[in-house]
């Protein structure tokens, strides 16, 4: 087995360390788990569907298989009633990535336990803040346990749970990301900009800090710019391949502008409606290119992300991923090509087809 580099010498020594994420967004549109309520149960309802989709993103060039815990809390699991299916779930999650990570072709890809926002913190009431730091530590221990080559703390829009994160992660010897994800006030909930969380973040001994997740490159990108000036670590960005914009800074009070005929019948477009807002692969591709432009190394995409979105991140990276293969190539398309046997009655009706 070729040697595995740490998450770190990733960082140092390689243009980009890629994380697939958004899991949730994925596994919902293959079947396998319910919009709105999203909880990861098929780590034990369909493991093998897990598994796919996972070897399915490493073969676009992630580097990193992130265990699937987002919403696996204590938290989520007693709003649908199934608490004593924590640990079991969270162990399946995470025995399911390790095993991908080590089959990779090469050398091995890194294994992440994964926790993320409780939204139960109440920066007034303590007790909640007590019981939140229990879901990250029980979490955190049965992800080194299962082998977990870093941890990835994500998606806080609260400044205080998200170092609470990261105290719990330091408490475990290994990489710790975080990456923070403030709403459409463009603020975290309890006051601080993105930036000066971050700042806070670093001093306290991430290893990588950034954002993910709520918005699109378009209203990520400003506060990635002033994040990677304002940091001496490295940073991540993995924004969700939606057209956000000023007016509507996240997904969440996204309007559908494009002449919906039929719209949701919960009212919004997030999170079941939100395709026609969807972008091409050039945007994601344009946005990775921004990214390294800025020296931002650790990229991904987040809820909407698919496999190809993903290659696109890694081939902007200079990777060549095994899905590199099939990238697109025009030049054969039969009316659009380039190739001399296309006939010429055929590409001359192009512009009318
Ligand atoms: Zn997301």
């Amino acid at each position: 087995m070729t040697k595995k580099r740490s998450l770190l010498e990733r960082l140092d020594q390689d243009n980009a360390v890629i994380c697939a994420e958004g899991f949730l967004f994925e596994m919902e549109r293959r079947g396998y788990l319910a919009a709105g309520e999203f909880v990861p149960e098929v780590a034990l309802e369909n493991p093998q569907a897990l598994k796919n989709l996972h070897i399915d993103f490493q073969h676009a060039g992630s580097d990193i298989v992130e265990a699937f815990t987002y919403n696996g809390h204590r938290e989520k699991m007693r709003v649908i009633g199934k608490e004593e299916l924590l640990e079991p779930l969270n162990r399946a999650a995470l025995k399911i990535a390790r095993e991908v990570a080590d089959a990779a072709e090469g050398e091995p890809n890194l294994m992440a336990g994964n926790i993320s926002n409780s939204n139960i913190w109440n920066p007034d009431d303590p007790e909640s803040q007590k019981q939140v730091r229990a879901m990250f530590e029980e979490m955190c221990q049965w992800a080194v346990e299962e082998g977990a080559d870093m941890l990835v703390g994500e998606t806080f829009y609260y400044a205080e749970e998200a170092y609470c994160a990261l105290e719990v992660m330091k408490e475990h010897n290994v990489p710790a990301v975080v990456t923070i994800a403030p709403m459409g006030e463009n603020i975290m909930r309890d006051g601080p900009t993105p930036v000066e969380t971050c700042q806070q973040l670093e001093k306290l001994g991430a290893d990588v800090v950034g954002m993910n997740c709520f918005r699109g490159p378009e209203t990520m990108m400003p506060y990635l710019k002033e994040i990677r000036l304002a940091v001496d670590c490295h940073v991540g960005a993995l924004p969700l391949p939606y057209r956000t914009t000023k007016e509507h800074p996240t997904f969440f009070n996204l309007p559908d502008e494009h002449g919906c005929t039929c719209p949701a019948p919960h009212g919004r477009t997030f999170p079941t409606a939100l395709d026609p807002m969807y972008m091409n692969r050039y945007e994601i591709r344009k946005f990775a290119d921004e990214a390294l432009e800025l020296g931002i190394k650790y990229l991904g995409v987040c809820c909407g992300a698919s496999p190809m979105l993903i290659r696109e991140v890694a081939m902007a990276a200079g990777k060549t991923p095994k899905a590199a293969r099939f990238a697109e190539n025009m030049s054969n398309h039969f009316m659009y090509g380039s190739n001399d046997r296309l006939p010429e009655h055929i590409k001359s009706y192009g512009e009318k087809a």
